[in-house]
């Protein structure tokens, strides 16, 4: 199996999504409540860092869309294998992302989202390469611009494995 070198180390990642949540919660007015929907699985630590980083009146719901299997390049397809528990109407909605890379699943995303009547629908993305980019998709809250390389951690995979690492790593050997 390749070995992961660190990218990004654990308390970098920290003190970036801490500043994040301040800079989230300075953004909606007082009193109102951010319903955050993260994407699984691999916006899962992502988004338990992020809300334990806020004490707004905050919800969680989660959704899974299908991605690139086991290989490492977009297909383009994207499929919502589970969808939402509650409604979005009248909302204040933040899609919680680990990473965009094309945007395509984003792209997509915030389609179909914005189409069950938001009263706002922000994005925050631990992660971006902007180099890869096909389609001109809107992120609101940016944690790091990164190369273009294939990262893991931190909630990503390669085949399912690494997502427990609590850091960002390239793969050596890949
Ligand atoms: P996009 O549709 O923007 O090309 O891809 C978004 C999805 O592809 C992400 O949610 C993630 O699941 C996967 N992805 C993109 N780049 C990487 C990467 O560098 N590492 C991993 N593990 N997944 C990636």
């Amino acid at each position: 199996m390749p070995m992961p070198t660190i990218l990004i180390d654990a308390p970098t990642i920290h003190e970036r999504i801490r500043a994040m949540a301040a800079e989230i919660e300075r953004e909606y007015p007082s009193g109102d409540e951010i319903h955050l929907v993260a994407v699984l699985k691999g916006g899962f630590m992502f988004l338990a860092d992020l809300v334990r980083g806020m004490s707004a009146d905050v919800t969680m719901d989660f959704m899974a869309l299908s991605s690139y299997g086991k290989g490492t390049t977009s297909s383009g397809q994207v499929r919502v294998l589970k969808d939402l528990d509650s409604s979005l109407e009248s909302r204040h909605v933040i899609i919680v992302e680990d990473i965009v890379d094309t945007g395509l699943t984003l792209h997509y995303l915030q389609d179909i989202l914005r189409a069950r009547a938001p009263k706002s629908l922000r994005t925050a993305c631990l992660l971006s390469k902007p180099s890869r980019r096909q389609v001109d998709v809107h992120v609101d809250y940016i944690g790091f611009t990164i190369e273009d390389r294939f990262v893991v951690g931190y909630g990503l995979d390669y085949a399912e494995k690494y997502r427990n690492l609590p850091y960002i790593a390239v793969l050596e050997g890949e």
